[in-house]
């Protein structure tokens, strides 16, 4: 009663000391990083935001996981226990463990996409995207037009436009449409959930057609909390419930173990068709290793596996969502600009209306983050046109609609006194907002240029 938070559902068993910087360190660290904070060490950070990715606090239950590792060339217990967790929650067939995320989308881009094919997705995802691409698919954007607006409140920003799918349909044929992929959440949207029901409208529509889905499950659990919170009919359900529902509309997924299943590393790719199965055990010896190892040692796959169980639980998820909301909800209230609604596993400062007097081809979020860390040593993300990377074809840069810093919150790491923190940062930032100046960018890599770019900082107008 009373409280404005729920506490933690967790003790804390083990910690990590963290780092004070000296404003004079984060100025001298920000300039040796390029002002790209994915260059940044991690001693140098107080309040490390710069990813959910891997970056997951494990359970005493899966450090456990990690000493009945059984690390055989082949036939692991470990794999047949990630094997089950798979069909138990997810409902689908066939796994293949990958190192990653992009591990699964690499294989899944290499056996389902042709030459001149295209991709329908509800918005892009950097890594996605590049393996699209890499094998001659074209990515099309055919989320809801609410998505690329920060300020347009709606409950399933990350729904798919039928639509815009439809028009896609008629205009390349489906035969050129190899699968539909289908995020939940969205990630660039700024975590948005995707509404059951227009998954069940997806796939009502594409089964017309014979046109496959696939998910990238990334935040599922997220999705799936947000259907319970706000989708009706769903209240009742629970969090293993709803997941299940959600993926039996698919044929597949991709999933970066590193988010939802609340490990370090891992992921893996999922599927029902067993001919495409075959397939991906054919590619996955090429790049990763044996189809029950692809990239992970015995021991991770246990963690995987466990941590999956543990993610489905409805304390676990709602503390999860409510401490990114929570952060949220204090930005607001300050009138920072951030994107609304809050999503599952991040704050996205709108670096457009914090930043009007950059233009977007001189980098506002890109050195809003680098001001931010050297501000606070909150160091944070950008997304937005350096993210978006260039137009294959022609060259130019993508301008996304969305120019965002992402606060994106580790999952059981931090407390709400750090959100406090972070919170303070930006506020006082913001009130600092005018002595800004731009960047120009002095490196730029070929693809995936965010990761390790470097840009210097431009005259203040
Ligand atoms: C992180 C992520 C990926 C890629 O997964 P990795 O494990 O980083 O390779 C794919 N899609 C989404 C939405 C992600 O957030």
């Amino acid at each position: 009663m009373g409280h404005k938070y729920a506490a933690e559902p967790f003790k804390i068993k083990s910690v990590e000391p963290i780092h004070m910087t000296t404003r004079e360190e984060r100025e001298a660290a920000i300039e040796r990083a390029g002002y790209n904070t994915f260059l940044l060490k991690s001693k140098e950070c107080y309040i490390d935001l710069l990813t959910d990715s891997g970056t997951n606090a494990m359970s005493d239950n899966q450090w456990a996981g990690l000493m009945i590792g059984d690390e055989a060339y082949s036939g692991s217990v470990n794999f047949y226990a990630l094997e089950k967790a798979v069909r138990e929650l997810y409902g689908f067939k066939y796994v293949v463990p990958t190192h990653q995320g992009r591990g699964a989308e690499n294989i899944l881009s290499r056996i389902a996409i042709k030459k001149g094919d295209y991709v329908p997705g509800n918005m892009y995802f950097t890594t996605t995207r590049t393996h699209q691409e890499m094998n001659g698919g074209i990515f099309e954007d055919v989320i809801i037009n609410e998505a690329h607006d920060p300020q347009a409140e709606h409950p399933f920003k990350g729904n798919i436009d039928l639509k815009k799918l439809q028009a896609l349909i008629d205009r390349v044929g489906a035969d050129k449409i190899p699968y539909v992929c289908l995020a939940v959440t969205v990630n660039l949207a700024g975590g948005q959930p995707v509404a059951m029901q227009n998954m069940r409208e997806v796939r009502a529509l594409t089964n017309k057609y014979g046109i496959k889905i696939m998910f990238d499950a990334t935040r599922c659990i997220e999705n799936a909390f947000f259907i319970k919170e706000r989708e009706e009919g769903y209240q009742n359900k629970t969090i293993p419930e709803i997941v299940k529902e959600m993926f039996s509309y698919g044929d597949g997924a991709t999933m970066s173990g590193k988010k939802d299943c609340l490990v370090n590393i891992g992921g893996f790719l999922a599927l029902n068709d067993e001919k495409m199965y075959q397939k991906a055990t054919q590619i996955v010896v090429v790049f990763e290793g044996m189809p029950s190892y692809g990239g992970m040692a015995g021991r991770d796959m246990e963690a995987m596996a466990r941590g999956m169980y543990e993610s489905v639980d409805y304390y676990y998820i709602k503390h999860r969502v409510e401490q990114v909301r929570y952060l949220g909800e204090q930005l607001d209230k300050a009138g920072v600009p951030i994107v609304k609604p809050v999503g599952g596993h991040a704050v996205f400062l709108d670096a457009r209306r914090f930043l009007p007097h950059i233009p977007q081809d001189q980098f506002p979020a890109q050195m809003l983050a680098a001001k931010l860390y050297v501000h606070s040593g909150v160091r944070s993300m950008e997304r937005g046109i350096v993210s978006a990377g260039r137009d294959a074809a022609t060259g130019e840069h993508h301008y996304p609609k969305l120019e965002l810093v992402r606060l994106t919150i580790p999952r059981r790491v931090y407390t709400y006194a750090h959100m406090d923190v972070v919170a303070d940062a930006v506020i006082s930032l913001y009130q600092k907002r005018d002595s800004i100046p731009g960047l120009e960018m002095v490196y730029e890599p070929p693809v995936l240029r965010f990761f390790t770019a470097r840009f210097k900082p431009l005259p203040l107008k």
